[in-house]
């Protein structure tokens, strides 16, 4: 096990960004402060080299440019909120419409973009990184001050777990996830149409034209949206119109719920996912259409996955919805593991 630290750039404000690098077993994964971002994820080949599964940049100007989210953490609240508003406490607040009318991944300015504070330790459970940062009284347009923190632990079997932390001063909403964007075939080989994917998930939102939930959720049987067997994500997904939805998870109480596992026939690579929330964004990267890569390439459409933890998008305009709400006093802790299987 050992973690290392070096200078990843500076930004145009003369803040330094700084990359982390932890291995356990055969694993590697490299983060930075910048985004409290997943860099890259380097697993075994079976060869004596390795692969990395994770879609990104080679350098910090790659992630200073527009992207999209790679491996970041998204917030102050990740997904879609309609209409770029919401009321909390009989008030109206007005958010930054930066995907058509509606406000996606915490707006203009999002936590993807902050240098975080990190700590770095060792344990029994393997190598971590804490990053934390403060989001104030109404950045971005958000009510109540947030202190929020995101420890990464890298695990000697392949286990990558990232535990969230937030407390807010005043009443406030949060939806904290990850983007990373996975091929198991590594990043730059093609597309993850070929991957078979099992999803935990009797039922899904479905959306209107501009991805915010039409309400209720749907029962998948006998649509392109089930899961429940493993399935090639490449089957039906002209028929579901690419795949960027929530689907709600079958989970049977509290706690860490196992809810996906994807499988490479080609490698035999497998991921899977828990989570402690209710649930996941099933994204096939159909947005990716010439996205500058690693080392100078470039990513296609559907050319990783992301399996992004969450609340249901629109919550704070959703009462039925899982609950987005945070009061001072409160505790948002929520944790996801991803673990590969090589
Ligand atoms: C959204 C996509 C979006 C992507 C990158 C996903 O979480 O659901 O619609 O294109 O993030 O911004």
């Amino acid at each position: 096990m050992s973690i290392e630290k070096k200078p990843f750039g500076l930004l145009a404000s003369g803040e330094e960004a700084q990359l982390f690098i932890l291995k356990s077993g055969d694993f590697v994964v490299t983060l930075t402060d910048y985004g409290a971002t997943l860099v890259s994820f380097l697993v075994p080949d079976g060869r004596g080299g390795r692969d990395d599964i994770l879609l990104g940049c080679s350098t910090l100007s790659g992630y200073l440019a527009k992207n999209p989210y790679f491996g970041a953490t998204v917030g102050r609240y990740a997904n879609r909120i309609g209409k770029s508003r919401f009321e909390l406490g009989g008030k109206e607040y007005r958010l930054a419409a930066n995907d058509g009318a509606n406000h996606l991944h915490g707006g203009l300015k999002g936590f993807n973009t902050y240098v975080w504070a990190a700590e770095t330790s060792e344990g029994r459970k393997g190598s971590s990184v804490k990053f934390s940062r403060t989001s104030h009284d109404m950045e971005e347009g958000y009510p109540g001050e947030l202190a929020v923190s995101v420890t990464f632990t890298l695990d000697k079997e392949g286990g990558i777990s990232l535990a969230y932390e937030a407390r807010a001063k005043a009443e406030t909403v949060i939806n904290l996830t990850n983007h990373s964007y996975f091929n198991l075939k590594g990043e730059g080989n093609g597309t993850i149409l070929d991957h078979e994917i099992k999803l935990a998930a009797s039922s899904y939102l479905p959306v209107d034209s501009t991805l915010i939930p039409a309400g209720a959720p749907a029962p998948v049987a006998g649509s392109p949206f089930d899961f429940r067997s493993p399935k090639v994500i490449g089957r039906d997904i002209a028929a579901a119109g690419g795949y960027d939805h929530n689907f709600v998870l079958d989970r049977k109480g509290p706690g860490l719920f196992e809810f996906a596992e994807v499988r490479e026939p080609k490698t035999g690579r497998r991921l899977t996912a828990a989570t402690t929330l209710p649930g996941v964004q099933f994204y096939t990267g159909n947005f990716l259409a010439g996205a500058q890569g690693k080392r100078g390439g470039v990513y296609e459409k559907h050319s990783g996955l992301c399996l992004e933890t969450q609340l249901f998008p629109d919550s704070p305009n959703k009462p039925d919805y899982p609950s987005c709400k945070l009061l001072p006093g409160q505790t948002w802790a929520h944790e996801t593991l991803y673990r590969v299987i090589c």
